[in-house]
């Protein structure tokens, strides 16, 4: 059986009904083909979390003007809705990301197939906290395939874990616009105010000292070796998150424009 129809078939048997409700979440509307292009950019960025890849994803999508899709800002809209509309899988879903866990596969896959018109989107795409695991990156190969269509290249962003821990604990979020701030490295003009938006920043329940834990445990045991898996299909590009957002974005365009010969298609 085909990894993709595993998940379908491990998966709690949703109706469209059951997810329609949680997938109108702001962040689940794609940003869809803005600028078509010939050569467009397939990326999927990999790191540990607090490496910064949603800051990096999201100044990607405004250079590139490629798809985002972040099934983690998914979970989070869904988590949002009220409890009574959300399907039994979503409930669950919510308690293992409160936890720091990893959401099961199949959930995971029931919404990125939904999302299906991302990786179709003729501008490209970010795929920023998908795959996160060896299913995962299975069944993306096959869908791929199916619409054949191909990575361009597999971003992995690289820093040492003390770093990551300090990031994670003092980072704060806009509830509206979801842009990230640190309360030391990067602090608002007005604290707990989003200088872009004016939105009230949060911090994240899983950005909680006892879910980090457990957010690194699942990295280190379900997403490192996605990185041995993308370095044999000679996918991996590896780029150091260090410096300012802008600079690490500058870098990874100038890594894939050297990996790829093809300049980048903005
Ligand atoms: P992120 O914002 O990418 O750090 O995701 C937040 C949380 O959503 C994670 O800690 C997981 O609980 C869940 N999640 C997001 N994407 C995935 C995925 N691809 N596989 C499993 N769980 C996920």
């Amino acid at each position: 059986m085909a990894a993709s129809e595993k998940l379908q078939d491990q998966s709690t048997k949703q109706t469209k009904d059951e997810r329609g409700t949680w997938f109108q979440g702001a962040s689940s509307e794609c940003t869809d083909a803005l600028r078509p292009s010939v050569a467009p950019w397939r990326l999927v960025l990999l790191g540990a979390p607090g490496v910064g890849k949603g800051t990096q994803a999201y100044l990607l999508n405004q250079r590139l003007k490629a798809c985002h899709l972040s099934t983690g800002d998914l979970f989070r809209a869904a988590s949002k809705q009220s409890e009574c509309e959300l399907s039994p899988a979503m409930k669950s879903a919510m308690d293992h990301m409160r936890r720091g866990e990893l959401v099961p596969d199949a959930t995971v896959w029931e919404m990125v197939r939904e999302r299906a018109a991302c990786i179709r989107c003729s501008g490209g795409f970010v795929l920023d906290g998908f795959p996160r695991t060896l299913g995962q990156a299975e069944s993306l190969k096959e869908l791929m395939a199916s619409e054949e269509i191909r990575l361009t290249a597999v971003v992995n962003y690289e820093l040492p874990l003390a770093e990551i821990v300090a990031r994670l604990s003092g980072r704060r979020t806009c509830e509206k616009c979801k842009a990230v701030f640190h309360i030391t490295g990067q602090p608002p003009k007005v604290e707990g105010v989003c200088d872009r938006c004016g939105g009230k920043l949060f911090q994240r329940e899983d950005d909680r000292p006892e879910s980090i834990k457990v957010r690194m445990a699942a990295y280190e045991s379900s997403t490192a070796p996605l990185i041995k898996f993308y370095q044999s299909l000679g996918l991996l590009l590896s780029v150091a998150a260090t410096g300012t957002p802008d600079e690490i974005c500058a870098h990874t365009i100038s890594a894939l424009v050297a990996r790829t010969g093809v300049a980048a298609p903005v």
